[in-house]
C-alpha cells in the first residue's frame, strides 16, 4: 500500500520492498546499510577501493551534539558567546531555567539519524550548508559535493525546521546529468519522515518519490503524519534489486519462510496492524481531509502570528503543516524568553539555532497534528500576544544595557570593545539594585518574571551558582548545591555570579521555591 502510495513501478514484474520498522530513525540506518552495501559491491566487482564512503545531504538533517562541536561560537540574542560543554555537577546547581537553555544548545536533541548513520555504519556525512533566508539543501551544491565515494544523496520532504520540502525533482535532474557525465551511479534516498503521508495527500502532483529515477528508497515516520501512535516507520525500496540478498535473513522456524532485514528482532505488530487499519479505515480521501485540515489550522495560526506584526516566518506554505517563526526585533528579548513564557500557558513551543551557515537565526516551531485544532490555534495566538505584552512591559534600558561590549574611539574610529571586568560588574549590579527596589511596586508575580528573563539574559554572558544566604560572612558552598538542599534553604537566595576574572555577589530577594524549582508556577 506505502509503495504504491509512492508511486513504485509496480509491474508484473516489478516489486518493490519494505519493512516496518521502530520508526524513520531505524529505517533510516536500513537504507543507509543498503546504500553502502550496493556501492559496496559494485566498487569490488570495478576492481576500485571501497574503504572511504561517503553520504550527502544537507546540514538541516541534524544538530549538532556537545560532542562532535563542543567549542562552537553562538550568536543569540545579538550576542556571541562560546559554547562549552557543561559539567553534570555543573548542570546541578544551575537554575532550571538556565539548564533548559544549556539543553537546547548542547544536547542532541533532534534528529541525529544521519549522523548516527554515518558515525555507525563509518561513512563520512558530507554536509551542504545553509544560508540566510534558505533553510534547504540546495541541489546544486550537493550535487557538486558528489563523487566516486558517494553512496546516495539523502533529501528531505519535509526539513525538520521549517517544514520545507526540498526539491527532489531538481536534484535528481542534476544527478541524473553527473552520472552520465562521470558513469558513476549515485543514487537518492528520500528522508520523508513527515513529508511521506503529507505530499500523496495534498499534494499529489508534487514530483518527489519513485516517479524519479534515481529515488531507490524512501522511509516515512507511521507514528508522525502516519496517524499512528510511537513506535512505527517504514522504508521502502524501489525495487528488490536495490536491497542486497546478502542483508536480507531468512527464517523459517515459524512455519514458513520470512525473510527478516531490521535492527532490532521481536517487536511488537500492534503499530503495524494500526497502520494498516488507519489505511483501510480512512483511506485515501480521509487522510486528505485530514492532511487539509492541518494545514487549514496551520493558516490560522500562521496568520493570527504575523498579526501581531512582530514575527517574520521562515516556514513555507507547502510543506509539512508548521509554523516556524523568528523575532523581527532582537533589541529586547529572543525567541528562548518567549518559549519560556509561553510554558506557563501550557505550551511547549521549542525555540532552537539552525544550523551551519544560518546559526545567527532563532525559531520558534509550532507542529500542527490532527489534533491541533482552530480553536487552540486561535488561543496559542492569544498567549503569544500576552506573553510579548509582558516582555514589551520590561524596562528596555535594563535588558539593553547588557551587552558586553562597549564603544570606544581609536583613530577617530568607533570600535567594539569589550567591556571590562569591572565595568560588567558595576553595571549588572545596578540593574539588579533597580530591580529589587523596584519590587516593592509590583506584584509577585511579575517579579518573578523578571527574574527569570533577566537570569536568562546574564546566563549568556555569566555563570551563577545558587547558595545559601548568609549575607554578613559571605560564605558560601562551593560544592553544588542539590535539589534537597536547595529546598531547605530560607526564602531569600542569592547569586554568585562570576564575570570574567572574579566572583560577585548578587541578592535575589524572592521566594527560592518559586524560581528555582518551578519556574512556571500556575
Ligand atoms: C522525525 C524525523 C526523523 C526521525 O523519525 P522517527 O520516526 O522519530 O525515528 C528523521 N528525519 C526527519 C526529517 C524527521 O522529521
Amino acid at each position: 500500500m506505502i509503495a504504491h502510495l509512492f508511486n513504485a513501478p509496480l509491474g508484473e514484474s516489478q516489486a518493490a520492498v519494505g519493512v516496518g520498522t521502530v520508526g524513520s530513525s531505524e529505517a533510516i540506518m536500513l537504507a543507509g546499510l543498503a546504500f553502502k552495501r550496493k556501492w559496496q559491491n559494485r566498487r569490488k566487482e570495478e576492481g576500485k577501493p571501497y574503504d572511504k564512503p561517503n553520504i550527502v545531504t544537507g546540514a538541516n538533517v541534524q544538530v549538532w551534539s556537545s560532542q562532535s562541536k563542543p567549542h562552537r561560537k553562538n550568536t543569540i540574542g545579538g550576542r556571541e558567546w562560546l559554547e562549552r560543554p557543561v559539567s553534570n555537577p555543573e548542570r546541578a546547581v544551575l537554575g532550571s531555567i538556565v539548564m533548559r537553555k544549556i539543553h537546547m544548545q548542547n544536547s542532541p536533541f533532534w534528529h541525529v539519524c544521519w549522523e548516527k548513520f554515518a558515525r555507525y555504519f563509518e561513512v563520512e556525512l558530507k554536509e551542504v550548508n545553509l544560508r540566510d533566508g534558505y533553510y534547504v539543501m540546495d541541489p546544486e551544491k550537493a550535487v557538486e559535493l558528489v563523487d566516486e565515494n558517494t553512496i546516495c544523496v539523502a533529501a528531505i520532504l519535509g526539513s525538520t525546521l521549517n517544514g520545507e520540502f526540498e526539491d527532489v525533482k531538481r536534484l535528481n535532474d542534476l544527478l541524473v546529468e553527473k552520472n552520465k557525465q562521470t558513469g558513476w551511479k549515485t543514487p537518492i534516498h528520500v528522508d520523508a519522515a513527515s513529508g511521506g503521508f503529507i505530499a500523496p495527500f495534498i499534494y499529489p502532483e508534487l514530483e518527489w518519490d519513485f516517479r524519479l529515477p534515481l529515488v531507490k528508497s524512501i522511509n516515512v515516520s507511521g507514528h508522525k503524519y502516519g496517524l499512528v501512535y510511537a513506535g512505527i516507520g517504514w522504508v521502502i525500496w524501489r525495487s528488490k534489486e536495490d536491497l542486497p540478498e546478502e542483508l536480507i535473513f531468512h527464517i523459517n522456524y515459524l512455519g514458513a519462510d520470512q525473510p527478516t532485514f531490521t535492527l532490532n528482532f521481536s517487536k511488537g505488530s500492534s503499530q503495524v496492524i494500526a497502520q494498516y487499519y488507519q489505511l483501510v479505515r480512512l483511506g485515501y480521501e480521509g487522510y486528505r481531509n485530514v492532511m487539509e485540515n492541518c494545514r487549514d489550522n496551520m493558516i490560522v495560526l500562521k496568520e493570527g502570528l504575523e498579526k501581531t506584526g512582530r514575527f517574520d516566518i521562515v516556514s513555507k506554505e507547502n510543506g509539512v503543516p508548521l509554523v516556524a517563526f523568528t523575532l523581527k526585533d532582537h533589541t529586547h528579548f529572543d525567541e528562548f524568553q518567549i518559549s519560556d513564557l509561553l510554558r506557563r500557558f501550557g505550551w511547549i513551543v521549542p525555540a532552537y539555532t539552525m544550523p551551519p551557515d544560518a546559526q545567527h537565526v532563532t525559531v520558534l516551531r509550532v507542529v500542527i497534528r490532527e489534533d491541533f485544532s482552530r480553536t487552540l490555534a486561535e488561543r496559542l495566538v492569544a498567549d503569544v500576544e500576552k506573553v510579548l505584552h509582558e516582555l514589551d512591559s520590561l524596562p528596555a534600558r535594563v535588558i539593553s544595557s547588557t551587552s558586553v561590549t562597549v564603544n570606544t574611539e581609536q583613530n577617530g574610529k568607533v570600535v567594539v570593545a569589550k567591556k571590562s571586568a569591572l565595568e560588567t560588574q558595576r553595571e549588572i549590579t545596578a540593574i539588579w539594585k533597580k530591580l529589587v527596589l523596584e519590587r516593592k511596586k509590583l506584584n509577585d508575580k511579575m517579579m518573578l518574571n523578571r527574574i527569570k528573563i533577566l537570569t536568562r539574559v546574564y546566563s549568556d554572558d555569566v555563570n551563577y551558582t545558587i547558595g545559601s544566604p548568609d549575607p554578613p560572612s559571605l560564605k558560601w558552598p562551593e560544592q553544588p548545591v542539590l535539589n534537597s538542599e536547595r529546598a531547605v534553604l530560607d526564602s531569600n537566595v542569592m547569586c554568585k555570579i562570576h564575570i570574567q576574572n572574579g566572583p560577585f555577589w548578587i541578592y535575589i530577594l524572592t521566594h527560592n521555591d518559586h524560581v528555582w524549582n518551578d519556574p512556571f508556577p500556575k
